[in-house]
């Protein structure tokens, strides 16, 4: 899975040590904080708990569980599941886990919804694209066409009572890259939630989904980065509880071809990758769902793509556009929100946005 963290900051909710407060059991809980690599950027958690043993077993708990769901959704392990599923692309169904089956769902409904501008089959296009990154040279329009033969989310048929898939043409590929890391955000919370902890945040990169806020707190509060963060621009802080949020976009993740800025992001129609600047911030009640939106949203464009997220129940969206006339800016049904000036009160800092510190191409 091809992941950046991007986009959204961290905030650190408090000064110091952070507030304490009592567990349900009376027991103090204290802020602790993890972090690792997995799925090609970092993987952050933050949570109360009562105590580091038990903060220590449920941390290890949610990462192993991302990192299993990485041996699942990969598209750079040869042995994932996700991979073998290509492998047999123009055979008959092929059973399924659970977990992959509820991902591939998930995306096939976005698919629908957004008429395939997110597109979980694009996978040749996507490879293509990579390569023309890594050699700064564009694919050639042949190539491009064969790859787009290959793409199209009808021919991914899923059986919800047999769990198969079936990839109708050979030489399918799929790729997850656009909502594995917000269905493992979703899946790591459950693990804390087990574990008893609810007072939960889990980041993905820029992909953040939060169970109940901190102690004494109403929200867990997350920067936006504005699209031009070398400007001085206020911070945008969203207020969120048991919702995710995701960011897409190409701050990290683009190629300068001969004067034209590519981003990661294809449009499975045309098969041609985005251009021009835009960071496309989606609120959802699941990490899957914010981060597969954000993505689709993208590919839509403001007007579309704002639509899509009015006919989702719970989501919201901040659209920033890069035009000639400078960026513009639509949003709908977003959370409530702080602007903070750069110089914004003592107390509250920001982590500087934080890169993968660790890829598995
Ligand atoms: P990031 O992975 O940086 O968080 P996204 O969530 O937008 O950003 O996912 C981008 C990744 O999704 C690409 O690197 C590619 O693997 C895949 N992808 C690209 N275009 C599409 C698309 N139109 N639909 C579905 N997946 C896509
Ligand atoms: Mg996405």
């Amino acid at each position: 899975m091809t992941n950046r963290a991007r986009g959204l900051l961290l905030t650190l909710l408090t000064v110091a040590a952070g507030p304490r407060d009592l567990s349900a059991r009376g027991a103090a809980l204290t802020r602790y904080e993890y972090a690792e690599p997995h799925m090609g950027t970092r993987f952050r958690i933050v949570f109360y708990a009562p105590d580091k043993t038990a903060a220590d077993q449920a941390a290890r708990a949610a990462f192993e569980r991302i990192e299993a769901l990485n041996h699942i959704m990969s598209d750079y392990l040869s042995t994932s599941e996700l991979e073998r599923l290509s492998r047999a692309s123009g055979g008959g169904p092929v059973k399924v886990s659970e977990d992959l089956f509820r991902v591939l769902a998930a995306a096939q409904e976005i698919a629908r919804r957004s008429s395939g501008a997110f597109d979980i089959t694009v996978g040749p296009v996507v490879l293509l694209w990579r390569r023309a990154r890594r050699q700064h040279e564009l694919p050639d329009h042949e190539s491009l066409a064969k790859a787009l033969e290959k793409v199209g989310y009808l021919n991914l048929v899923l059986d919800p009572n047999a769990r198969t898939a079936r990839l109708l043409k050979p030489g399918m590929q799929l790729d997850l890259g656009a909502v594995g890391k917000g269905y493992a955000d979703d899946e790591a919370l459950k693990v804390l939630a087990r574990f008893g902890i609810r007072r939960a945040l889990v980041a993905g990169g820029g992909d953040i989904a939060v169970a109940d806020p901190p102690p004494g707190r109403k929200w867990w509060r997350i920067a936006i980065e504005p699209l031009d963060s070398s400007t001085n621009a206020a911070a945008r802080f969203v207020l969120l509880r048991r919702a995710a949020i995701s960011t897409s976009g190409d701050s990290e993740q683009h190629a300068e071809i001969a004067g034209v800025r590519y981003s990661h992001v294809v449009d499975p129609r045309t098969g041609l990758a985005l251009t021009g600047r835009r960071s496309v911030t989606v609120v959802a009640r699941r990490g899957t769902l914010s981060d597969g939106l954000a993505t689709a949203a993208s590919v839509l464009g403001p007007e579309k793509g704002l639509k899509l997220i009015k006919n989702t129940p719970g989501a919201g969206v901040f659209y920033a556009e890069e035009r000639s006339s400078g960026v513009s800016t639509y949003e709908y049904r977003f959370p409530p929100f702080v602007l903070v000036q750069p110089s914004g009160p003592i107390g509250l800092r920001t982590t500087s946005r934080k890169r993968s510190a660790a890829r598995t191409p």
